[in-house]
């Protein structure tokens, strides 16, 4: 595991490698950003150079028995923590705490890699913060989470913060073609749909998303204020594939912007199979409505992804397109 596998985190890694190189890697790092952005993978990655006893610059040998150890996730002096259940509960915390007391097994380091930190319940945050407020010598922590008001302001307060951007989806699509050898007309469609999660696309039945997609467009076309049933229903099933909500907007959202890209740079459009279609609604609208329908559509990710009453954001997001 090494940072060159990282895509699309360049301000992350270079942060780290500076850091590395001073010889001054923060003792606690907040890495934020929604899932599948890399958090870990980059987590995973500093551990393993931290730990690597015959690192050429900033790159872990991937040979010496400490990289074995990484590489095969048994290394004594890396400490992983997630939820177990729907929290880290103060237990685990205590664990990190005792074995963080007793010198490291081998080197004369010690990382603890905290997924999802935001998991942590409160008696688990407080004696978290226990150990950032005297962290041990050569200790390390590596924390993730999604956004910092998820965490303890005390907590935050004591880390370097680094954000993960979400990902292109021109660097998704291109990750799809070459690690699970999709053709680009679907693989556009599902990085789209991934809304900047490479984990999510990496993960996806991406034939699934790209008939979801079409049918997706398909209902959204035919909206109309003088069908509201069928309006109400499209909102409800919306709100009802809740794990997929903000990807479904995403493609919406994408949707929209093509359709204006469509009277303005064509080139940029980014369902380019559906390239005819496009061009033939995106004459049918005026600029300034299509502005207006992708600033709905947006508001309505914002809501959605504060987690308000989802069927309400989508079927006031519906009246409003269709009015537009
Ligand atoms: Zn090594």
């Amino acid at each position: 595991m090494s940072f060159e596998g990282i895509i699309g985190q360049n301000r992350a890694v270079r942060f780290l490698t500076r850091a590395y190189e001073k010889n001054r890697v923060p003792h606690a790092l907040l890495f934020t950003g929604i899932p599948g952005t890399g958090k870990r993978t980059t987590a995973l990655a500093l551990a393993g150079l931290l730990q690597c006893q015959s690192a050429k610059g900033t790159v872990a040998c991937g040979i010496c028995p400490a990289c074995k150890k990484i590489d095969s996730g048994n290394h004594p002096d890396v400490v992983f923590i997630e939820p177990s259940g729907s929290f880290i509960k103060i237990a685990q915390i205590r664990t990190l705490r005792n074995e963080f007391a007793l010198k490291p097994f081998e080197g004369n380091k010690r990382v603890a890699i905290i997924t999802d930190a935001h998991a942590m319940n409160s008696e688990a945050a407080n004696t978290f913060l226990k150990i950032l407020e005297e962290p041990p010598k050569g200790s390390f922590m590596i924390l993730t989470a999604h956004q910092v008001s998820d965490l303890l302001p005390t907590i935050v307060s004591r880390c370097q913060q680094i954000a993960f951007a979400p990902l292109s989806p021109a660097l998704i699509a291109v990750k799809l073609v070459t690690d699970r050898k999709i053709d680009r007309h679907t693989a556009d469609i599902a990085a789209v749909w991934a809304n900047g999660s490479l984990g999510m696309a990496l993960q996806a039945d991406v034939k699934k998303v790209a008939e979801e997609r079409n049918q997706l467009i398909e209902r959204f076309e035919t909206l109309s204020l003088h069908a509201m049933h069928s309006l109400l229903n499209f909102a409800e099933s919306l709100a009802q594939d809740k794990d997929n909500l903000l990807n479904n907007l995403e493609v919406l959202m994408v949707w929209l912007r093509d359709i204006l890209f469509g009277k303005l740079c064509p080139e940029k459009i980014l369902n380019k199979d559906l390239m005819e279609k496009i061009k033939e609604i995106s004459a049918r609208h005026s600029v300034s409505s299509l502005l207006k329908k992708i600033k709905i559509v947006q508001g309505a990710q914002v809501d959605a992804q504060n987690g308000r009453n989802r069927r309400l954001i989508l079927e006031v997001m519906l009246i409003k397109l269709c009015r537009e």
